[in-house]
């Protein structure tokens, strides 16, 4: 029996081959594609299908993979302005620790999650301090996320040992080692707010219960400064001397990296999550992406969190990485349309060890996709789907979005949940927030 057919679209499947159908569709069965093609082959089979749904009219496309994100703090968002990174952290540090607990963590999750389900985004690699409260949150709106044991030398907001730290972290992997939903990682801060110890320890229990290992990386010059002054050697020299660089590793920014680190990363199979929008925002720098596609590093893309964006926006993100690059170094044949498209979608399956799963719309994956309106204004005429994908489209595009075959996003709206309470939960939280840094 066929769950569900979509029919009709534009379909940009982001196979190996960067194939698109004209007008096509897929089949779904137990939340996997059972078959994908032009519209007069799955026409038969919506005949016998429990659920069919017309694409006419919109881009079918794989849900988006951000792979950088901090949703929670949504709460936070437009509170510290106009900061480099170090200061700016201090104070975000300050606000966070004030209004944290693992109820408001969740409620944050939430009302991030949801703006990113809204516009396309069905699995999420989120770093924060309640790793329980983030699934928990991930699932009441309907996506995937990837999140562990967070590993912060400071007390931070939680406040834990180390050896509370690896023991949560270890929880975590017990606990999700089979979700369809979850990728567990350890995810310690950065190379300058964890020791190498700590480093270590967060890379054993990661490789220990087969894991994912996400870290900051070489964001700023002063991170640089910092940890060259402190253990005389860069921030990749650092990770990869401790032994914690491989194709598990989900590298965050990779601003200033010199030619060697770029090799280091490329000749570990470490990842990177591109993080244009903070990247700007925050002063940090221009990451050296076209660089790093030609040396074949898997690089994906990442919101950042919503203080340095000050949304969840990966068309914005999208954009930015393929256009920044043209104009900061001059030359408007850096990053294809298909190369920065990859970034959005399977490189960012690849980051999360998930491309068997996700990432692309093929036969046996599963059935996260997206339906962009491609009947607007800035949508016509539309010479090239992918291009239109790069260029033209943004967040309010996105009509409905399907999670393993399940529809989370219907016209626009979840399908989980109704967002009102969180939205009014959280306006009232504003004077509270708002005081924690005055
Ligand atoms: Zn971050």
């Amino acid at each position: 029996m066929t769950d569900l057919v979509i029919n009709n679209a534009v379909v940009v499947t982001s196979d190996a081959k960067g194939s698109v159908i004209d007008k096509g569709g897929v089949a779904v069965e137990n939340g996997r594609i059972r078959q994908i093609g032009p519209a007069d082959e799955i026409a038969p089979v919506a005949a016998h299908a429990a659920k069919v749904v017309d694409g006419s009219g919109h881009i079918l496309m794989p849900g988006i993979v951000n792979t950088h994100c901090h949703a929670a703090d949504s709460l936070f968002r437009g509170l510290v302005e106009n900061l480099p990174l170090e200061p700016w952290l201090q104070t975000v540090w300050q606000a966070e620790g004030a209004i944290l607990n693992p109820d408001t963590s969740r409620l944050g999750s939430v009302l991030g999650f949801a703006e990113l389900l809204l516009s396309g985004v069905t699995s999420v690699m989120d770093m924060f301090w309640y790793p329980f409260e983030t699934v928990a949150a991930a699932r009441q709106v309907g996506l995937r996320v990837s999140t562990g044991g967070i590993f912060f030398d400071p007390a931070g907001v939680t406040a834990l040992s180390i050896d509370e730290r690896v023991a949560e972290a270890r929880r975590f992997f017990d606990e999700f080692a089979q979700a369809e939903d979850v990728f567990a990682a350890s995810m310690p801060h950065g190379a300058y707010t964890v020791s190498p110890e700590n480093l270590k320890a967060a890379w054993a229990v990661s490789h220990e219960c087969g894991g994912l290992f996400c870290t900051h990386c070489a964001e700023t010059r002063a991170e640089q400064l910092d940890i060259q002054t402190r253990y005389g050697r860069s921030v990749v020299r650092h990770l990869d001397q401790l032994g914690c660089l491989d194709e598990r590793t989900v590298l965050a920014h990779c601003v200033h990296l010199d030619e060697e680190e770029l090799d280091i990363v490329a000749r570990t199979g470490a990842h990177v999550a591109h993080n244009p929008m903070s990247n700007m925002k925050l002063a940090s720098g221009f990451a050296r992406v076209p660089e790093m596609l030609d040396r074949g590093i898997n690089v994906s893309l990442g919101t950042d969190g919503p203080l340095s964006g000050n949304d969840l926006d990966m068309w914005m993100t999208l954009r930015l990485a393929a256009t920044m690059h043209k104009g900061f170094t001059g030359r408007a044949d850096l990053i294809s349309t298909r190369q920065a498209f990859d970034m959005l979608t399977i490189n960012g399956a690849k980051a999360l060890g998930a491309e068997d799963r996700i990432g692309s719309l093929e036969v046996g994956k599963l059935a996260d996709m997206v339906l962009v309106d491609v009947k607007r204004p800035h949508a016509v005429p539309m010479f090239d789907p992918m291009t239109h994908l790069v260029y033209s489209t943004n967040k309010s595009d996105v009509r409905h979005v399907f999670l393993g075959g399940e529809q989370v996003v219907r016209n626009g709206e979840l399908t989980r949940m109704s967002l009102d309470d969180t939205l009014a939960t959280v306006e009232d939280m504003v004077p509270k927030i708002a005081a924690t840094i005055a």
